[in-house]
């Protein structure tokens, strides 16, 4: 071999040997980086505990397939759940609350459409077993257009869809048993998305939530989801924004059915609300729809969605109501407003200033509607009157007593009924002790107030002085009627009084109906109550001290006359005035 030819084999060797040299030293060095990167991966497989995703899959099947309208049985939402466990998960299941929802699953599968096992509870809750890594697919439909409080709770048709959160989504089930700490280890992040038409208008509060907590699932819960044929008819700086159905004109100019009195209305309103809490809602969306059905299609703090006639004084006030309760839950977002014994507070609150804030309305809206304060809350009282002097045994209990309530139609009439004039009397007591208007709402909003759960009491004895202990034992802790006889002044017409307790005995019936199926409502036309009133008989009403009596029968010769006529007919029928179930009795 010649000489130079070893040189190069030599050469070949040693460049050889450098490359194996450099080879190893790579390989060692990568060795060592993927020890650490598996160390660290395993360190953190141990530790971390990230929490899953869900998203949520929206559409309305039904729409476009024929004429589908708002009293079509076929009203049906699918929901597309997906709920993502990320490998740093040492998640073993989730929970979701099913509870009495309208809600039909399709399929439960995992990512390779292989069907899952799922644990439903007597609660209602849904325990579903989950894998680091895991993909679980949950399709279900939901029936919508269902009856509720304030007519059919949400709708799907050819033109628009609406549907409220807590009909619509399975939401983590540690939202329902109040647990904060509960809902914040339970999700990470939630998705929503919609498939509706493309020339649909989306009226929606969010499309997805972070690190959501108690709050944030209650707003999911509560707020209207809207899509349709929707046009904008009035908006704000300040964040309103008002939408109804458009209206083609023969002119073929969208128009609205509202009027500018209307507008200013809602403007009114809003600004009254903003001046009393101070700040807004991010974005506040009021959808109108029409007032043919009665539709409540739900009602947060982005987006409240219900049939509204702007001639009608109780759609104002449902509105207004809506209102309230949006501005407080942006500025005292705490869980403990709703929980018993603070929601009788919080609703109180809610309906004094519905009633309250009508008189912010434009002067003649205000009397195109009819909208006074002190008679509406004459109305109030002549309805709070009316069901405890008739059923004491069910409508005479204290309001810190809530948690204790046996029936809905209790948990109804003090909600809306005797708390707001509870919040009336205590802000008349306030004025008194010197305190600026809207004392009691000012302390509510004040967060620590709502630590010891028992808001109401602490307001009384921080605010009222040395009437403070007397206020709690005796409208609080107590039974007592709170004495708003001045109101009497304010009183309308006997025909509006006459609407007013129809109106809350058939409500109120219509609730007791759920759990006693023979219950019926018990009202009077306006042709008996003038009989009624034409009567000359003089006699008192034999359950009602004297005192109590000529109260009523000063306050309201109309409630007196029907009270009367009540027990006159039991003592006829020969029923025994103290009996518990004397109403059921007769009727
Ligand atoms: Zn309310």
């Amino acid at each position: 071999m010649p000489k130079h030819v070893h040189a190069i084999i030599d050469n070949k060797t040693a460049a050889a040997k450098t490359a194996n040299k450099k080879r190893a030293y790579i390989i060692i060095v990568a060795a060592i980086l993927s020890a650490l990167v598996a160390g660290l991966l395993l360190v953190c497989f141990f530790t971390l505990d990230m929490l899953p995703a869900y998203t949520y899959m929206v559409s309305a099947p039904n729409i476009g397939a024929g004429s589908v309208d708002a009293s079509d049985a076929r009203q049906i939402i699918n929901v597309k759940m997906k709920i993502r466990v990320p490998v740093f998960s040492k998640k073993d299941s989730v929970y979701l609350f099913l509870g009495d929802k309208n809600i039909a699953v399709n399929s439960l599968t995992d990512a390779w459409g292989k069907t899952k096992e799922a644990f439903i509870s007597e609660e209602g809750i849904i325990t579903i077993p989950v894998s680091r890594g895991s993909t679980t697919n949950i399709d279900y439909d939901v029936s919508v257009s269902l009856p509720a409080k304030h007519g059919s709770r949400g709708a799907v048709t050819d033109i628009y869809t609406v549907f409220d959160g807590d009909q619509t989504f399975l939401l983590p089930a540690e939202f329902n048993l109040l647990s904060e700490e509960g809902v914040r280890n339970a999700v990470g992040r939630l998705n929503f998305a919609f498939d509706f038409p493309n020339n649909w208008e989306k009226i929606i509060p969010f499309t997805h939530l972070s690190d959501p907590g108690w709050m944030d699932i209650y707003s999911i819960t509560k707020n209207a989801f809207v899509a349709g044929e929707f046009y904008l008819d009035y908006s704000t700086q300040s964040g309103l924004k008002v939408y109804s159905l458009e209206h083609q004109a023969a002119d073929q100019q969208t128009t609205s059915q509202l009027t500018p009195e209307d507008m200013a209305g809602f403007d009114s309103l809003y600004a009254y609300y903003l001046e009393l809490f101070g700040s807004a809602p991010e974005g506040f969306n009021i959808v109108l729809l029409p007032p043919d059905r009665q539709i409540i299609g739900g009602s947060g703090t982005g987006v409240v969605a219900a049939s509204f006639d702007p001639n009608s004084i109780k759609d104002w006030q449902l509105l207004s109501h809506r209102m309230f309760h949006a501005f407080y839950d942006t500025v005292a977002p705490y869980i403990n407003v709703h929980v018993e014994p603070n929601m009788w507070l919080n609703e109180g609150l809610a309906t004094y200033y519905e009633k309250l804030a009508m008189d912010a309305l434009p002067e003649p809206l205000k009397l195109r509607l009819g909208a006074d304060f002190r008679s509406q809350m004459a109305l109030t009282f002549s309805q709070y009157l009316y069901m405890r002097l008739k059923e004491p045994f069910q409508y005479n209990f204290a309001p810190m007593d809530e948690e204790r309530l046996t029936s809905s139609s209790m948990t109804e009439f003090l909600h809306y009924t005797a708390a707001p004039l509870i919040v009336m009397l205590f802000e008349r007591e306030s004025a008194n002790n010197g305190n600026p208007p809207d004392s009691l709402l000012r302390y509510c909003l004040d967060s620590s107030a709502f630590e010891g759960r028992v808001t109401a009491l602490e307001a009384a004895l921080d605010l009222l002085g040395d009437e403070g202990v007397g206020f709690c034992d005796d409208y609080l802790l107590g039974m007592n009627i709170p004495p708003l006889w001045y109101l009497e002044a304010y009183q309308p017409s006997s025909e509006e009084v006459l609407e007013a307790l129809n109106y809350i005995e058939t409500m109120l019936a219509s609730w007791r109906k759920t759990e006693i199926p023979e219950f019926e409502a018990d009202v009077l036309s306006m042709e008996e109550l003038r009989e009624l009133l034409a009567s000359s008989d003089e006699s008192g009403i034999p359950v009602l001290s004297d005192e109590t009596g000529s109260l009523v029968k000063s306050f309201s010769p109309e409630l007196y006359a029907i009270i009367k006529r009540y027990y006159q007919r039991a003592q006829q029928m020969g029923f025994d005035l103290d009996d518990r179930e004397l109403r059921l009795k007769m009727q």
